[in-house]
């Protein structure tokens, strides 16, 4: 699933094939991921020269010439593939990598939008209208760099650490994948009270965002295309994917729980359930809940 670095990947490869190249044609095929009509996707891009790409968390924005953009984001299964690509399954009728939604050519390179899940989203338009769409987004996650940044993020936040760190609207870029990372490595259990965090917890944490997406984007490095690990790519993880697997830093065993519909993958020794000692080990989630439906009097 594509988050921040896989996103950020998506950004550079674009612009390796594409910056400074005139649009010759563009297409979108999908009016569920491009919605807007299929005229003006075409218009507001042909004929412009592509100057640039910006990323904020998940989202792209592309800067074309005559204040033009491209505002894209990958949703859940989201791909920006070459035509050609080696490995890619074709469509016979089209000729073009499977689910292709839209797509951009510029000389000899036609770079296609891949999406089987169809949940995500471009719009060209003006670069102001662009823009618009990153309004409402958080900060991004790389460049919260420490303890007072990631202070500001979190502030006023009541519930688990979890939810904070995936609401974008406070930091823009993470999501099950990197969050699951970050709090391993930070050694913070998801469900932790973002209010009982101290400012060595954040310090750490902020470490750890940090560490754990430039390890990502380095494992991306030379890549030509992404295979995500929910479709069958390598887990270059350490806990995230890895429920029954030994913990690389303990050997205890990850553990995978669901809460509010999402998984978390974490090791139940390094990342000590709130209000356990580290020592005892951590009780499950599940424990813990019945535990506080007991009745108080
Ligand atoms: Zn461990």
């Amino acid at each position: 699933m594509p988050e921040l670095p896989e996103v950020e990947f998506a950004r550079r490869r674009f612009l390796a094939g594409m910056e400074g190249r005139v649009v010759d044609d563009a297409r979108a095929l999908d009016a569920l991921v491009v919605p807007q009509p299929a005229s003006e996707f075409r218009e507001a891009l042909v004929g412009r020269r592509i100057e640039g790409a910006e990323r904020r968390g998940k989202h792209v924005v592309v800067r074309l010439s005559g204040d033009r953009g491209l505002w894209f984001h990958l949703g859940m299964s989201g791909r920006l593939v070459p035509l050609g690509a080696p490995d890619e399954p074709t469509d016979a009728s089209t000729g073009l990598p499977r689910f292709t939604r839209w797509w951009l050519k510029t000389g000899d390179l036609t770079v296609c939008l891949c999406d089987t899940r169809r949940l995500g989203r471009a719009v060209a338009g003006t670069l102001e209208e662009s823009r618009a769409h990153l309004a409402g987004l958080g900060p991004d996650a790389l460049d919260v760099k420490d303890e007072a940044a990631l202070g500001r993020c979190l502030e006023g936040a009541r519930g688990p650490l979890k939810a904070a760190l995936m609401d974008q609207a406070r930091l823009a870029g993470l999501g099950n994948i990197q969050v699951a990372e970050a709090l391993f490595r930070a050694g913070l259990h998801p469900e932790t009270a973002v209010p009982s965090l101290d400012r060595a917890a954040r310090a750490r944490l902020a470490r750890a965002i940090e560490e754990s997406l430039r390890d990502a984007l380095a494992a991306m490095e030379g890549l030509e295309t992404l295979v995500y690990v929910g479709a069958g790519g390598e887990n270059p993880f350490a806990v995230y994917g890895r429920a029954g697997e030994p913990c690389p830093r303990c050997r205890s065993l990850i553990v995978r729980e669901v809460a509010r519909g999402r998984s978390s993958f974490f090791c139940p020794r390094c990342q000590p359930a709130p209000g356990t000692a580290p020592a005892r080990g951590a009780r499950t989630m599940a424990q813990r809940h019945s535990h506080r439906r007991r009745p108080s009097t």
